[in-house]
C-alpha cells in the first residue's frame, strides 16, 4: 500500500463524479462525517469505494437508490453504501467475500462479474487494519459498511 493523507469526502465524489455521468440519477449522498481526513491508499480506497457502488447498481433493478453516508462515531468514520436492491440470502452472506464466489439468487438480470470485487474489497480494508461489514435482507436491499478508526 501507499498510504498517505487523503480528505475523505473528495474520494467518494470523484468516484461519484464518474458513476453519475454513466448512470445518472439515483444516488444519494449524506456526508455527515466532519473529521474525514485519513491514511489511505488513494487508487485502492478509489478502487473499494467504486466496486461497492457499482454492486449496489448491479443488484438492484431500475430505478435505483443508492446511498453513500459517512458518519462520525466515537472511534473513527463509518463508510456506508446502501441499496434498495435484490439483497442476500441470510445462508450466503459468509461466502460473498470469498474468491469467485456469487449468490445463486443474484443473476436474477443475467449481471456478469468474477465473484472477485469483494474479494479485493475485503483485502484492502484489512491491510488498512480497517474492518467491513454487511447487513442485508433479501429483496430489500443491502447496507455494506467500513470502519475507518481514527488515528492519534
Ligand atoms: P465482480 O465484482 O468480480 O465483477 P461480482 O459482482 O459478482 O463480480 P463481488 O463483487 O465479489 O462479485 O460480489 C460477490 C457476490 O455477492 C455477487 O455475485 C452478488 O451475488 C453478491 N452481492 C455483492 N454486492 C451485492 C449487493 N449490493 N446486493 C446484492 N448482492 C450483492
Ligand atoms: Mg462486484
Amino acid at each position: 500500500l501507499d498510504v498517505q493523507m487523503q480528505e475523505l469526502h473528495s474520494l467518494i465524489n470523484e468516484v461519484l463524479e464518474g458513476v453519475k455521468a454513466e448512470h445518472g440519477e439515483g444516488l444519494k449522498l449524506k456526508l455527515n462525517a466532519d473529521r474525514t481526513t485519513i491514511f489511505a491508499d488513494r487508487v485502492h480506497l478509489l478502487s473499494v469505494i467504486r466496486n461497492l457502488v457499482e454492486n449496489a447498481i448491479k443488484y438492484s433493478k431500475k430505478p435505483f437508490e443508492i446511498t453513500v453516508e459517512t458518519k462520525n462515531t466515537q472511534n473513527g468514520i463509518i463508510l456506508s453504501v446502501s441499496d434498495k436492491g435484490i439483497g442476500i440470502p441470510k445462508e450466503y452472506l459468509n461466502k460473498i467475500f470469498n474468491k469467485f464466489y456469487r449468490v445463486p439468487t443474484g443473476n436474477v438480470h443475467n449481471v456478469k462479474g468474477f465473484g472477485l470485487g469483494l474479494n479485493y474489497v475485503q483485502q484492502i480494508v484489512k491491510a488498512h487494519k480497517w474492518t467491513i461489514n454487511v447487513i442485508s435482507e433479501y429483496g430489500e436491499g443491502s447496507t455494506f459498511s467500513i470502519h475507518i478508526p481514527q488515528e492519534n
